[in-house]
């Protein structure tokens, strides 16, 4: 069974370039360690009080920005997937840092390892036909991130865009849960789980996939998912014992492995982990664990068992 990260994203070298190799070479040798241990330590900022959360997530969206400089190009994603030897990804646009543009490009150059999600960004025109310029260029699912973008789930914009996806029959990526980072996000309560319900229920035939399980309020995910079954969760950012209960509450079949490379650092070594504790605490099978890190994946990509690896 293939290992196939259900969400990454990559940024183009422009500004890396101006960094010698040494340098960044030599970085990432002494930010690895210090990134790994405070990428271990997020999931126990959600037991931190709500009111200074909010401020605390203000500052840890800060943090991956050093990280960002010395890891997070094309390139610095396919040497981490070959060392944790995961055979593929979902790379995900996020305009206008990671445009569509760049991310179809880029899954072209690689088109064995690297798998398309595109998200048509706010004052695009006739967002619909774009969306489908987008399906004929390659891409293979949607992504949806409504803190960045501002809007609710009513948005004009958004109904033209789950159109045209439900029709491709294209599996839709939605961030949820609220960080409080308005740096990054215009409106961190855009992105509450429990917001695109009727969405779920409006395309019964399109399947969504929630992103970081609603962050910290994880049982809101499983509460949609035990609804609705086009409902699915991916794992980034959650610790094993959330993973977990995703898999007691809704099942295994609807759990995706999903990292968010490159933020904060050691992200695909530090994913694997957790669902590996999870197989060593008995939490969740072995059989889980495959579906998870990539048997989910095939299906829902519908990738044929010749071009999902070995
Ligand atoms: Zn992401």
């Amino acid at each position: 069974m293939p290992i196939i990260d259900f969400h990454a994203h990559a940024f183009p070298d422009s500004i890396h370039r101006f960094l010698p190799a040494s340098l960044r070479s030599q970085a990432k040798f002494w930010l690895k360690p210090v990134m790994k241990s405070i990428h271990q330590a997020q999931p126990y900022m959600r037991l931190v009080p709500d009111s200074i959360r909010k401020k605390t997530d203000e500052l840890s969206a800060l943090l991956p920005l050093p990280g960002l400089l010395i890891e997070s190009t094309t390139q610095d994603l396919l040497l981490a997937m070959e060392r944790s030897s995961v055979d593929k990804t979902v790379l995900i646009a996020h305009p206008p840092h990671m445009s569509n543009e760049f991310i179809l490009k880029m899954c072209q150059a690689h088109p064995e390892q690297l798998i398309a999600a595109v998200n048509v960004p706010v004052g695009q025109k006739s967002p619909g036909a774009k969306l489908k310029e987008y399906i004929a260029e390659g891409a293979k699912l949607l992504k949806i991130h409504a803190s960045a973008d501002n809007e609710g789930a009513d948005s004009p914009r958004y109904k033209a865009l789950l159109k045209v996806a439900s029709k491709a029959k294209l599996p839709v990526i939605l961030h949820t849960g609220c960080f409080h980072s308005h740096i990054f996000y215009k409106n961190p309560e855009a992105s509450h789980a429990q917001n695109f319900a009727p969405w779920f229920k409006d395309y019964p035939e399109t399947q969504f996939i929630l992103a970081h399980m609603n962050f910290n309020e994880p049982s809101v995910a499983f509460d949609l998912a035990e609804d609705y079954p086009n409902v699915h969760v991916d794992t980034s950012w959650q610790p094993s014992e959330i993973i977990g209960e995703a898999v007691r509450r809704i099942g295994a079949e609807r759990v995706l492995f999903g990292t968010d490379w490159p933020f904060i650092g050691s992200n695909i070594s530090v994913g694997l982990k957790r669902i590996q504790d999870c197989v060593n605490a008995n939490l969740i099978t072995s059989e889980d664990s495959d579906l998870i890190l990539g048997g989910n994946a095939v299906k829902l990509l519908g990738l044929a068992a010749s071009d999902a690896g070995t």
